[in-house]
């Protein structure tokens, strides 16, 4: 199975990852393969440091930054996660094909491109459940500047996260194996409600 966690900046992916992967380790007696998009393998990581770092003199069109999103996407499909499922193991994913569709094609305004390039690069391919950690987006961008420094993407105007919130919400209200949780609450309850998605799916 492939089981992804999506959210903006300050949702708190970082904790839900750690008990998703708890919980499939429990389930199915072995750890899950975990993956970070963008990145996940050594040329998607190169890919991941091209979209964070703002370079100034040449800075990096909104077209470019979405075919750098999907070109590391396709490598760790191909050479990471199909693969892994091929083998039976299961893969949980920090973002997916989900943020691409919610952060440049909402946030961006590039959905005609994202759409097409989605299609034609995975083909079909989705995760089996995805967790969509919600926030709104003045709350988890407080909580991001409190943990550090803002990269680059992180600095755009609030507009551009509500944006990208929405479009996650609208996908979430059309697509059953995208759950949404309320992610403004205490970390005690997310996680509660994250148990209670996982044990609900017939797996
Ligand atoms: O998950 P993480 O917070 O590390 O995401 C890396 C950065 O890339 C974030 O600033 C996120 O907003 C951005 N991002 C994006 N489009 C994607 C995936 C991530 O703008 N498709």
């Amino acid at each position: 199975k492939f089981v992804v966690i999506e959210g903006l900046e300050g949702a708190g992916k970082s904790s839900a990852i750690a008990l998703v992967r708890d919980f499939i380790e429990k389930h199915t007696g072995q750890a899950p393969v975990c993956t970070r998009e963008p990145g996940g393998t050594p040329l998607a990581e190169q890919m991941r440091d091209l979209v964070k770092v703002a370079n100034e003199s040449d800075p990096l069109c909104d077209e470019a930054e979405c075919l750098i999103f999907y070109a590391a996407r396709a490598q760790l499909v191909a050479n990471v996660i199909k693969p892994s499922l091929a083998e039976g193991k299961w893969v949980l994913g920090d973002r997916h094909n989900l943020s691409s569709l919610a952060y440049q094609g909402g946030g961006r305004g590039l959905m005609p491109l994202v759409s097409s390039i989605s299609e034609a690069t995975l083909k079909g391919f989705k995760p089996d459940l995805t967790l969509y950690l919600d926030i709104d987006p003045k709350l988890g961008l407080a909580r991001a500047a409190n943990r550090g420094a803002l990269d680059r993407i992180e600095q755009q105007e609030l507009a551009f996260f509500n944006r990208t919130r929405a479009t996650f919400l609208s996908y979430a209200d059309n697509d059953d194996s995208i759950m949404i949780i309320d992610a403004s609450q205490s970390m005690a309850a997310v996680h509660k409600d994250i148990i209670a998605v996982l044990q609900d799916q017939a797996w």
